[in-house]
């Protein structure tokens, strides 16, 4: 039985299992696990020990701030960051040794005029038809010319070149050819202009696991080490277990009769008499209001659904006769192993991707870790 009412288990055991098996899926390149937004949700610090500890080379973030997090942390690895707004204080992350991304020449420019002790190390990324970060077409020819002058006058160690797959997660999708093909005459221009840095990338974890050409010199990979397909629908032989279980302790057991309305706005009303349990998590963890009178619950070996909507601290689930008290456990979602769904289950009740269901979480979840070294 877990302590806490509301409860986050964390399986390191598993995460480095995940990376040891994704680290075989691209065997010549380097492994990034990404640890942005609090690890997916499962927590920074420990997240981050746990991948090097299982042989991660880079660490990888979207903001400085998380950057510098992972350095309070204290790791003292390759750390990659890609996500600024005009105006980043750059000198922190480059005094902390950390590699920053460069997606275009006035970002370039504030990256170099930073009031930093040590030479910047810039990754510059191309735009190769996500349409999101990245230097695009023309931008693109600029900002090879910026980073070569750079790089020749010594005001900047360029450490990678590198882009972001749009449809990984849908292998036969005609984007992923071609955003290759343009990731390698990107790579191609950089490297006529003198600039040929040790790491091209592009692959993020659904690439990893299905897309060898893409690998290049280093993967990063994200939501398959926690555990969770990139998509429900891919196919691969790579087995990932999911790291974290969700779980809550029933606050209160009742018996109601036929007729009882359930929740705010009696969405759904008993039709028997049944036993309901209140689970003291709500949309205040981040539990999906969308997913209410849709999701299930693991209990008891079983599972059993989720009745009324979603409150901001509690819901309530259908135990039908089951036997059940006070404190007894519910499980969201986890590893599948005792029938409880998997976050992909919460994913498709709530209409959302399994990233949002794991990422959102927080509010008063305690956090557990098993498997630590
Ligand atoms: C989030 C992110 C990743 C990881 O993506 P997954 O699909 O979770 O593996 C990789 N690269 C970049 C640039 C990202 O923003």
């Amino acid at each position: 039985m877990t302590a806490h009412q509301a409860e986050a288990i964390i399986d390191l055991d598993a995460f480095r299992a995940n990376i040891a098996a994704l680290q075989a899926c691209a065997p010549t390149s380097a492994l990034m696990t990404v640890v942005k937004a609090d690890a997916y949700g499962h927590g920074m610090a420990p997240m981050a020990r746990a991948a090097r500890q299982a042989g991660s080379a880079w660490l990888g973030v979207a903001t400085i701030d998380e950057a510098l997090a992972v350095r309070r942390a204290g790791d003292t690895g390759d750390v990659l960051c890609w996500l600024a707004a005009p105006g980043a204080d750059f000198a922190s992350p480059i005094d902390a040794g950390i590699h920053v991304t460069a997606s275009s020449v006035d970002q370039l420019a504030e990256i170099l005029a930073a009031p930093s002790s040590s030479r910047p190390k810039v990754q510059v990324k191309v735009d190769t038809g996500l349409s999101r970060n990245g230097a695009l077409g023309e931008q693109w020819s600029r900002l090879v010319e910026a980073a070569a002058a750079a790089q020749s006058a010594g005001a900047a160690e360029i450490t990678g070149v590198w882009s972001h797959l749009a449809c990984a997660d849908q292998p036969e999708h005609p984007a992923n050819d071609a955003q290759e093909a343009v990731f390698v005459a990107a790579v191609a221009e950089l490297a006529a202009a003198g600039v040929q840095p040790a790491l091209r990338h592009l692959s993020n974890s659904a690439a990893t696991l299905v897309r060898p050409s893409s690998h290049f010199d280093l993967v990063r990979v994200g939501i398959a080490s926690y555990g969770i397909r990139p998509d429900p629908g891919m196919t691969y032989t790579t087995e990932l277990t999911p790291v974290m279980t969700l779980q809550g302790r029933l606050a209160a057991v009742k018996r109601v009769p036929a007729g009882a309305g359930v929740s705010y706005g009696h969405q759904w009303t008993a039709d028997r008499e049944t036993t309901l349990g209140l689970v003291p998590l709500g949309y205040g963890e981040g539990i999906a209001r969308t997913a209410s009178n849709r999701a299930e619950v693991g209990f008891a070996g079983g599972r059993v659904p989720m009745r009324g909507v979603v409150c901001m601290d509690q819901f309530v689930v259908d135990l039908g006769d089951a036997a059940a008290r006070r404190g007894d456990v519910v499980t969201l979602f986890g590893p599948g192993a005792d029938g409880e769904p998997l976050a992909e289950d919460w994913a498709s009740a709530a209409g959302t991707i399994a990233y949002e269901v794991v990422t959102r979480l927080g509010g008063r979840i305690h956090r557990t870790y098993r498997g630590d070294a």
